[in-house]
């Protein structure tokens, strides 16, 4: 038992519940919003991610993390305000994304590590909310930038205790360069979920995370590219016909895409939304052989056992 920090307050880990570990209220471009602001509409935001979170929760989605970076468009007011509209508990994140942000490649680590710990521990901006999670990003490479990236996120994530939730380009396999990157920084691999990792159809990749001693995210489910959901599903099954439930958190990596008409979206990509793991994707597991214990295993025990460990070190 551990206090965690959401958008709408504290609460205790053993509330977290079914928990989806990489979702997004909404994505966007922090750039366009402050030169374009009447391309940013916060209230047509929220008339969609409202709802959606609603039926999430009737699905039995109880907890979310907001894997959104500052880069990303992280707009903490955004997301306590869906949360407190919707009865889901949602995770705020701090953290930079993979692209070259030109101000942080000029800046030391001790800064980067400084402004995260201040999100962590003081709040973001003048919004109350603190950030519960820590998002790091290596596409298409490790370039330099998100090495520094991921060492600042690293120092942050042990002065503070709090997770490390990543995006990985599997074609390179970059999860396997994230966790040597941690290792080097002293993190304990088992308070780190190496993402985006159902993108892939190599188990030997996938096995490689594991040995090192991370959480894998499985955590594209629903989107069809570039794996269908039957085939994310044999990868889940596999991976936990090998005896790995205990290392697989499960979510969907969907919300809001400013920008990308969400009638347009649910066309291309109609599983890629809160309710589809709780729902479908649940049952094309049992359908695999993969019991509920190991389901529960994957969307309760294991993001509590992350986010219970609250430790400094
Ligand atoms: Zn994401």
């Amino acid at each position: 038992m551990a206090t965690i920090q959401t958008a709408t307050g504290a609460i205790d880990s053993d509330d977290l519940g079914f928990t989806l570990t990489h979702e997004h209220v909404v994505v966007g471009s922090p750039p366009i919003r402050q030169q374009f602001p009447d391309l940013h509409d916060r209230d047509a935001i929220l008339d969609v991610a409202v709802p959606n979170l609603v039926t999430a929760r009737e699905a039995g989605v109880r907890s979310m993390v907001d894997l959104t970076p500052i880069t990303l468009g992280r707009d903490a007011g955004l997301i306590r305000e869906a949360a407190e509209r919707s009865g889901v508990q949602i995770i705020v994140a701090t953290g930079l994304y993979w692209f070259l942000d030109l101000h942080m490649a000029f800046a030391e680590p001790e800064l980067l590590t400084s402004l995260f710990v201040r999100d962590i521990n003081d709040g973001i901006g003048d919004t109350g909310v603190r950030a519960g999670v820590i998002k790091c990003a290596t596409q298409p490479v490790m370039d330099p930038f998100n090495e520094k990236v991921l060492r600042a996120s690293a120092q942050a994530h042990r002065q503070t205790g709090v997770p490390i939730g990543t995006h990985t380009f599997v074609a390179n396999r970059t999860g396997l360069d994230q966790t040597r990157v941690f290792k080097e920084e002293g993190v304990d691999l088992g308070r780190v979920i190496i993402g985006h990792s159902d993108d892939t159809d190599d188990i030997t990749y996938l096995e490689a995370i594991i040995e090192e001693g991370a959480y894998v995210g499985m955590d594209r489910i629903g989107l069809p590219r570039p794996r269908t959901s039957e085939q994310r599903a044999d990868m889940v099954a596999a991976l936990v016909e090998r005896g790995y439930a205990d290392r697989l958190c499960l979510s969907h990596d969907s919300g809001v895409m400013e920008g990308y008409d969400e009638a347009l979206k649910m066309e291309r990509s109609p599983d890629w939304r809160y309710t589809f793991i709780p729902g479908e994707f649940s049952a094309m597991l049992r359908d695999r052989g993969v019991s509920d214990d190991a389901v529960e295993q994957m969307t309760v025990r294991n993001p509590r056992a992350i986010f219970e460990q609250t430790q400094p070190y």
